[in-house]
């Protein structure tokens, strides 16, 4: 256990690791299982697809397997870097064709504002590309957006289309216990994570990097929240998604160092979403 300690302790820039566990509610846990993670990344913009070359090559270094969010409309344009995606041994995550609102592909409603035959299509459209331009079948799902976008009318309309997982709500790290569920329709969530020092905010890019509210001014904190967050999820036996945007990370030069805390070590994990969704489903059954 010492190991995992090695190296992200040195990334800790307040010192008061107690204080940050007493502060954080419980964690999600898999039950019988070492502390572990899901990583993935939403690939929204041209710029995260120039990103994905440098990301595939950081992951294969350090051995981290990742699920990718996928957009129809960049698959349809852009399949030899989806096609890497796949042949690197990384999943492809249903997200959307247009991605409602999106800058460039789609300026109009939010996803959450669409009728459920136009969120239906939207999903339907790019499960159609995936097969078409990339002779591949996702199984998980992300919303557009997810948190307030996504709802649960869309689970019986994944399940028609053979979906086993969506990952597309918040953690709640109150004491609930909202980590991966199995929902009515058979399809299991699995929340997005946060981070020890703000486990009220989903821990993304996003939120702690690029939007105007950015919650990190410095990349350099951005990597201590995270590397905190794995501590906590070891001495917890945990389990957390992570979330980013590719550009986000590389922009910064930051991806060596996120993928770093995020290595494989003794008694840390990385567990695929399809193999989160079938343990889910046993215990469940
Ligand atoms: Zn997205």
């Amino acid at each position: 256990m010492e190991n995992v300690f090695h190296g992200i302790r040195s990334a800790l820039r307040r010192g008061d690791l107690n204080g940050i566990l007493r502060r954080t509610g419980r964690l999600p846990a898999l039950a019988g299982q070492v502390p572990c993670f899901t990583l993935s990344f939403d690939c929204e913009t041209e710029e995260d697809l120039e990103a994905l070359p440098e990301i595939l090559d950081a992951l294969a270094a350090f051995r981290i397997p990742a699920a990718f969010a996928c957009i129809g409309i960049w698959i349809e344009r852009f399949p030899e870097i989806h096609r890497e995606i796949l042949k690197k041994g990384h999943e492809i995550l249903n997200h959307s064709h247009t991605h409602p609102y999106h800058e460039i592909l789609n300026q109009g409603r939010q996803f959450k504002d669409l009728s459920l035959e136009e969120k239906a299509e939207e999903i339907a459209q790019c499960h159609r590309i995936c097969g078409q331009a990339l002779d591949y079948s996702p199984s998980g799902f992300r919303t557009p957006h997810f948190g307030i976008n996504h709802s649960e009318e869309l689970y019986p309309v994944l399940r028609k289309l053979g979906y086993r997982f969506s990952s597309s709500t918040v953690v709640d790290t109150s004491g609930k216990g909202s980590g991966p569920s199995l929902t009515p329709t058979g399809i299991v969530e699995i929340p997005l994570g946060t981070s020890a020092r703000y486990p009220g905010a989903l821990f993304d890019t996003w939120n702690f990097l690029d939007s105007d509210k950015a919650i990190c001014r410095d990349p350099a904190d951005f990597t201590a929240i995270l590397a905190e967050s794995i501590v906590q999820l070891v001495r917890q036996k945990g389990y957390l998604t992570y979330y980013f945007d590719p550009s986000a990370l590389t922009r910064r030069g930051i991806l060596r160092q996120v993928l770093s805390i995020l290595s494989p070590k003794p008694g840390l994990r990385h567990i695929p979403y399809g193999t989160i969704a079938n343990l889910v489903r046993e215990r469940s059954s």
